[in-house]
């Protein structure tokens, strides 16, 4: 037993050297969407080969494996990384991986719903609910081809709870039920 205490308090005091897990980082507002995630035969994962090869890269939907991968380190090691409003570096990388979890997961969405072009909405919808700058768009759309489905996950990226029930009306069913 006392053993067994000794053992116990070392751990206790070890230093930490465990590496930065995405889970960490993800704030109470998209919990619910990760779980649902989950729930349905999705999974999320982190610092995929993938990330390495290009350290822009934040995060990405592969539909193959039904998986989302979060680039942690890209973003961690990031120098523009920080004090947006002088709460610091751990703050900013919690907002930012959380949205890009919710942008993933939009595209997602967009896989469940089966259209050939990856978009929930039609244009001129997303057209009139706009609202952001064209400069992420373009950063973006370089590497992610379809500027419709990234303008689609642009505009919702900020909504974890609308993206929740568009998870839950396009993804339980399983793919392509929905083409419209
Ligand atoms: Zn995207």
């Amino acid at each position: 037993m006392t053993k067994f205490l000794v053992l116990a308090m070392m751990l206790a005091l070890a230093p930490v050297s465990r590496a930065d897990t995405y889970i960490d980082f993800l704030s109470k507002e998209v919990i619910p969407l990760h779980d649902k995630l989950f729930e349905t035969n999705f999974v999320v994962s982190q610092d995929p080969p993938m990330c390495e090869k290009n350290k822009l890269i934040r995060g990405f939907f592969y539909s193959k494996y039904r998986a989302i991968y979060l680039c942690v380190q890209n973003l961690l090691e990031d120098p523009r990384l920080g004090d947006v409003d002088g709460s610091g570096k751990e703050k900013d990388a919690r907002f930012q991986l959380s949205r890009t979890l919710v942008h993933e997961a939009v595209h997602a969405v967009q896989w469940c719903k089966g259209r050939d072009d990856w978009t929930l909405f039609d244009h001129d919808v997303t057209k009139r609910i706009g609202g952001f700058g064209g400069s992420a768009l373009d950063k973006s759309s370089k590497y992610q081809g379809n500027e419709r489905s990234e303008y689609e996950a642009y505009l919702l990226e900020n909504d974890p709870a609308l993206v929740l029930d568009l998870f839950s009306l396009y993804c339980t069913l399983g793919r392509g039920n929905y083409v419209d």
